[in-house]
C-alpha cells in the first residue's frame, strides 16, 4: 500500500492534508484487503484516491469600493458509487485544492456510514467572508454560483455549508441557482425552513456529535450527565454541540475562534449560549467579547506560533473539537489525556493530527473520529433531500429521532466492523473499514467506470 501513498505524493506533493487523510484510511484497511484479494485486482485503491472530477474556476466579483476582486472556486466530485455527490462548501482564505480533496475524501466514507444513498464531494473558495458586507458576500456567492450551477443538480451533486458558509450564503447561492436554471429544487441543503430547508439541519452536526459521544459513553454504562466538556470553535458545530451537551446534563467550559478562547468555570448555560449565537451569527462578533458580557470568564488569546493550545490543557471529562483540521497537535493530545479526558468526539473534520490520534488509541480513551462522529450533519442533509423530493416537511421531533437513530446505527456499525477485523473499541478502524467496504463493493458492482 505504500506504493499508493508514494503515487499520490509524487503526483501532488503539496497536498499535505489529502495525504494525511488517505494515509489514515489506508492504515486501517489492510485486513480488509488481505481478506478480499479481488479489491486489489480491481485497483480499487488507485481509483478511490483519484477524484471522479475536479472543477476549478475563476470567481470575479465587485467589492463595495467598486474594485474587481478575483477568487478561486473549487468543487471536487470524489466518488458517486453509492449516490449523487454530496458535501459542503467552505469559504476560508486557507482553502486550496489539497484541503478540498481531503474533505471530499473523508466525505465519501462518512456518507457511506450514514446509511443514506450519498456519494462524496466537497467544494469552496479562498474567499474570506470575514469583514465583508452582506452585499459583497451576495455578489461573491452569485458569481460563484454562475459557474457552479453548470455542474450540480438535485440528482447529480448537492452542496451544503461548511466553514464560512451558513444560512446567509446558502440563501444567496440558492437564489442565483434558481434564477439561472429556472427551477426550484433541492440542489443545496441547509436551506431556510421557509423555502425547502429541514428542521434540525442547523443543529444536526453538533447534536449528532453529542449523540455519538453518548453512545460511546453508554458502552461503559455512563452518560453525559455531570460531565465537564471542552468545546473549541464558536460557529455552527460548536454552538449546537454546546446546546445538546447542556440538554443532556453536561457542562461546557470553553469556546474559541481563530484568535483565542474563553474559559468559563461556572459553565456556559443556555442564556450565555443564546448570547453567543446572536453575537456570532448576527452581529458577526468575536468570542473575546464574551468576557465583557460575562466578566467571571477568562479570555486567552492564542498566538499562531504557540506549540500547544491552552484550551486543551484544562481538566475535564470530554473534548469536542469543533473548529478546523489539525487543531489538536501531539502536545495537545497528550495534555488532554494527562488532564483526565477520556472522551474525544470530533465535530470538526480531521481536527487531530496523526500523532494525537495515536495517543488517544494507545490510551484506550473513547475516541470518535470526525467521519463517524460528525456525520449527523450530512445525514440530516440527506433527510432534507428526501423531504424536498416528497415536497413535505417533517416535524422537528421526527427529524431529531431519525438523527439519533442514524448516529446509533453509525456507532454500532463502527463497533461491529472494528471487532470483526480484530480491533475492538477502535472507532477509527471501524469507521474506515465499514465506510470503505460499502463504497468499494458498489464500485465493483458498477464495473470500470
Ligand atoms: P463555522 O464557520 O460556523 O465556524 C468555524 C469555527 O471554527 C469558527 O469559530 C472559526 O473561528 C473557527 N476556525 C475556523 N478556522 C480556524 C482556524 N484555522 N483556526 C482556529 N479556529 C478556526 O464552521 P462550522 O462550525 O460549520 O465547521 C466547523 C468544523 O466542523 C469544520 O471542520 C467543518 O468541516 C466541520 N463540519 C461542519 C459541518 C456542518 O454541517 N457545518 C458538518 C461536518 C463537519 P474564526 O471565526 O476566527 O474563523
Amino acid at each position: 500500500m505504500s506504493e499508493i501513498l508514494t503515487m499520490i505524493k509524487d503526483r501532488d506533493p503539496e497536498q499535505r492534508e489529502f495525504h494525511q487523510a488517505v494515509t489514515e484510511v489506508l492504515a486501517s484497511i489492510q485486513p480488509v484487503l488481505d481478506r478480499n484479494p479481488e479489491y486489489r485486482q480491481a485497483a480499487v485503491l488507485e481509483r478511490i484516491v483519484e477524484p471522479e472530477r475536479v472543477l476549478m474556476f475563476r470567481v470575479p466579483w465587485m467589492d463595495d469600493q467598486d474594485q474587481v476582486q478575483v477568487n478561486r472556486g473549487f468543487r471536487v466530485e470524489m466518488n458517486s458509487a453509492i449516490g449523487p455527490y454530496k458535501g459542503g462548501l467552505r469559504f476560508h482564505p486557507s482553502v486550496n485544492l489539497g484541503i478540498i480533496k481531503f474533505l471530499a475524501f473523508e466525505q465519501v466514507f462518512k456518507n457511506s456510514l450514514t446509511t443514506l444513498a450519498m456519494g462524496g464531494g466537497k467544494g469552496g473558495s479562498d474567499f474570506n467572508p470575514k469583514g465583508k458586507s452582506d452585499n459583497e458576500v451576495m455578489r461573491f456567492c452569485q458569481s460563484f454560483m454562475a459557474e457552479l450551477q453548470r455542474h450540480i443538480g438535485p440528482n447529480t451533486d448537492v452542496p451544503a455549508g461548511d466553514i464560512g458558509v451558513g444560512a446567509r450564503e446558502i440563501g444567496f447561492l440558492f437564489g442565483m441557482y434558481k434564477k439561472l436554471r429556472n427551477e426550484f429544487t433541492g440542489v443545496l441543503t441547509g436551506k431556510s425552513i421557509n423555502w425547502g430547508g429541514s428542521l434540525i439541519r442547523p443543529e444536526a452536526t453538533g447534536y449528532g456529535t453529542v449523540f455519538f459521544a453518548a453512545e460511546m459513553l453508554a458502552t461503559r454504562a455512563e452518560s453525559l450527565e455531570g460531565k465537564t466538556c471542552l468545546v473549541s470553535g464558536s460557529g455552527n458545530v460548536a454552538q449546537f454541540t454546546t446546546e445538546k451537551i447542556l440538554q443532556l446534563g453536561g457542562k461546557v467550559v470553553t469556546l474559541s475562534d481563530s484568535s483565542g478562547y474563553i474559559f468559563d468555570e461556572a459553565g456556559i448555560d443556555q442564556d450565555k449560549l443564546a448570547w453567543v449565537m446572536k453575537h456570532k451569527n448576527y452581529r458577526r462578533g468575536r468570542i473575546k467579547d464574551y468576557v465583557e458580557k460575562f466578566p467571571d470568564a477568562v479570555y486567552t488569546s492564542v498566538a499562531a506560533d504557540l506549540d500547544y493550545n491552552p484550551l486543551w490543557n484544562h481538566k475535564a471529562d470530554c473534548a469536542f473539537p469543533s473548529a478546523t483540521q489539525n487543531e489538536i497537535n501531539a502536545k495537545d493530545g497528550q495534555n488532554l489525556v494527562d488532564n483526565g479526558i477520556y472522551v474525544v468526539a470530533e465535530g470538526a473534520n480531521m481536527p487531530s493530527v496523526p500523532e494525537a490520534v495515536d495517543i488517544f488509541l494507545e490510551s484506550k480513551i473513547l475516541y470518535g473520529p470526525g467521519k463517524a462522529a460528525n456525520a449527523g450533519g450530512v445525514a440530516v442533509s440527506g433527510l432534507e433531500m428526501a423531504q424536498n423530493s416528497m415536497r413535505l416537511n417533517w416535524p422537528a421531533n421526527e427529524v431529531e429521532d431519525r438523527l439519533k437513530h442514524i448516529m446509533k446505527s453509525i456507532h454500532s456499525t463502527c463497533v461491529d466492523a472494528a471487532a470483526e477485523y480484530g480491533q475492538p473499541g477502535n472507532y477509527v478502524a471501524g469507521a474506515n473499514i465499514a465506510g470503505f467496504v460499502k463504497v468499494v463493493n458498489a464500485m465493483l458492482d458498477q464495473g470500470l467506470v
